[in-house]
C-alpha cells in the first residue's frame, strides 16, 4: 500500500514511521473516501480510519493527539484542532467539517446550542471513557440496507427524529440481536488479534448485522411529520408546513416538545393527557423512574415516538379547535405555558386571549406546585364558570 512519506517528490512527505502524536503528516491521507451525503461526523472518521487500516483511537492519536476523543460526543461539536487535522488530511473544507456535526442544527431545530450541557432534542451518549450507556444512536435498517456504503447520518442523533419518512418505519436505537446502544466508534477497539476492518452495520457487542434488524411501521402521522421536517433536517430550512400553515421549524417544535412534556407525566399535564385521549391519542407508560426528572431526549425511543404522535394529534386542532378543546378539559395558560420560557409568540399570544384563568399564576416550577393566587384580573368567561364550579381559587 501507498503510504504518505514513500514519496520523495513530496515536499510535504513525511519519513514513515515518524508520525508522531499530534504531528499529522501535512500531505493528503493515502486513502480518503469523501464523506457522504448527511453523515454524521463520527461515522465518516471511523470509515477513514477503517479506509486507512488504523484503528481509530491510533488514527486519532496520530493526527490530532486525541486518542480519547471518543470519550466526548464530537458529534455534537468537532473540536477546532480535530476539525482542522481532518481537513488537512482530506482536503474537506473545514466548514464542512463542522456542519458535519449537531451544533449546525441551532436555529433551525433547536433556539440555541449549548457546548457544554443538554441541548434540546439532541439524544445525549452518556459516554463513559469509551463506554456508552445510552441509546443515542439511532438508524434506519433499511436505509443501511440500501446504502452502498453503510453510514450513520447526522439527523438520526436528533429526539425528534423517531422514523425515516422515506421507508415509513420507525428507527431503532439498539441492536436488534442483543439490545446493546449503537457504538461503532468500538470497531476493533482491543482486540488486538483483529486488523481487518469492520463495517459500521455490525454490532459491537455481539457482532450482529444491524441491517437484519426488525423496525415497526410508522403511524402515519409521524411520516407526515417527519416528512415535513426534512427540509430542515437536510438542508436546515427554517420554516415547515403545518397544519397551521407555514411556521418556523424551531418554533413548532419547541411547542411539540412542551405538549410531549406534559403529556409524559404530571399533575399539571393531567388535563391535556385527558383531552388527547378524547381524541384517541395511545399515550405511552412512562415508568416510576423516567418520572422523576422526565427529559424528554433520555426517553426510549418508543416512548418517544409515543409521546410525539400524540402531541401531533393535539397539534392537529391547533389554534381554533384546541382552544375549545382545552376549555373543555380545563387545561388553563398556566399548564400550557409553565416552565415554557421559549415559549413562541404566536403561541403565547393565543393561550393567555383564549386560556387565561386569572388566578392561575404559574409558580417558578409549575410542575411541582398547584398553588394557586388570586389577580382579579380579566376573567374568560369558560374559566370563571370553571372557577366558580370547583371554587379551587379565590376571586379578589
Ligand atoms: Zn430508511
Ligand atoms: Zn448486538
Amino acid at each position: 500500500m501507498y503510504h504518505a512519506g514513500d514519496d520523495p517528490a513530496d515536499p510535504h512527505s513525511t519519513p514513515r514511521g515518524s508520525a508522531v502524536a499530534g504531528r499529522m503528516p501535512t500531505a493528503r491521507w493515502p486513502i480518503r473516501p469523501p464523506p457522504l451525503p448527511h453523515e454524521l461526523f463520527s461515522s465518516w472518521l471511523v470509515r477513514l480510519a477503517s479506509a486507512n487500516s488504523i484503528k481509530v483511537g491510533t488514527f486519532l492519536h496520530v493526527i490530532a493527539d486525541r486518542p480519547r476523543a471518543f470519550a466526548q460526543d464530537i458529534d455534537r461539536y468537532v473540536p477546532p484542532d480535530l476539525a482542522a487535522a481532518v481537513a488537512a488530511g482530506t482536503g474537506v473544507p473545514v466548514r464542512e467539517i463542522r456542519d458535519m456535526a449537531l451544533a449546525r442544527y441551532a436555529g433551525a431545530i433547536f433556539p440555541q446550542f449549548f457546548r457544554h450541557g443538554s441541548t434540546s432534542w439532541i439524544l445525549p451518549l452518556g459516554r463513559y471513557h469509551a463506554t456508552q450507556r445510552r441509546a443515542a444512536v439511532q438508524f434506519c435498517p433499511e436505509c443501511l440496507r440500501n446504502d452502498a456504503t453503510p453510514y450513520f447520518r447526522r439527523y438520526w442523533r436528533l429526539a425528534c427524529v423517531v422514523g425515516c419518512a422515506q421507508h415509513g418505519r420507525l428507527l431503532r436505537d439498539m441492536c436488534g440481536h442483543c439490545s446493546a446502544p449503537i457504538a461503532f466508534h468500538r470497531t476493533t477497539l482491543g482486540d488486538r488479534h483483529r486488523f481487518e476492518s469492520q463495517p459500521l452495520t455490525e454490532c459491537t457487542r455481539c457482532g450482529g448485522d444491524l441491517t437484519t434488524t426488525i423496525s415497526e411501521p410508522m403511524l402515519p402521522r409521524l411520516t407526515e411529520f417527519l416528512g415535513a421536517l426534512h427540509p430542515s433536517l437536510l438542508h436546515g430550512a427554517d420554516v415547515m408546513d403545518t397544519c397551521a400553515g407555514r411556521l418556523p421549524t424551531v418554533e413548532v417544535l419547541a411547542v411539540l416538545h412542551h405538549f410531549s412534556r406534559l403529556l409524559a407525566h404530571g399533575r399539571w399535564g393531567a388535563p391535556l393527557r385527558n383531552a388527547a385521549r378524547e381524541l384517541g391519542a395511545r399515550l405511552p407508560v412512562v415508568t416510576t423512574g423516567e418520572r422523576r426528572g422526565f427529559v424528554l431526549e433520555y426517553a426510549p425511543l418508543a416512548v418517544r415516538a409515543a409521546l410525539l404522535d400524540s402531541a401531533l394529534l393535539l397539534w392537529t386542532r391547533w389554534p381554533t379547535s384546541f382552544s375549545v378543546l382545552c376549555a373543555e378539559h380545563r387545561v388553563w395558560h398556566s399548564a400550557l405555558l409553565a416552565d415554557f420560557r421559549r415559549a413562541p409568540p404566536w403561541y403565547r399570544r393565543r393561550i393567555r386571549s383564549e386560556l387565561y384563568l386569572p388566578g392561575f399564576v404559574p409558580p417558578p416550577s409549575g410542575f411541582r406546585s398547584d398553588r394557586l393566587q388570586a389577580t382579579g384580573t380579566r376573567q374568560h368567561p369558560k374559566a370563571l364558570q370553571a372557577t366558580r364550579r370547583h371554587q379551587r381559587i379565590k376571586v379578589r
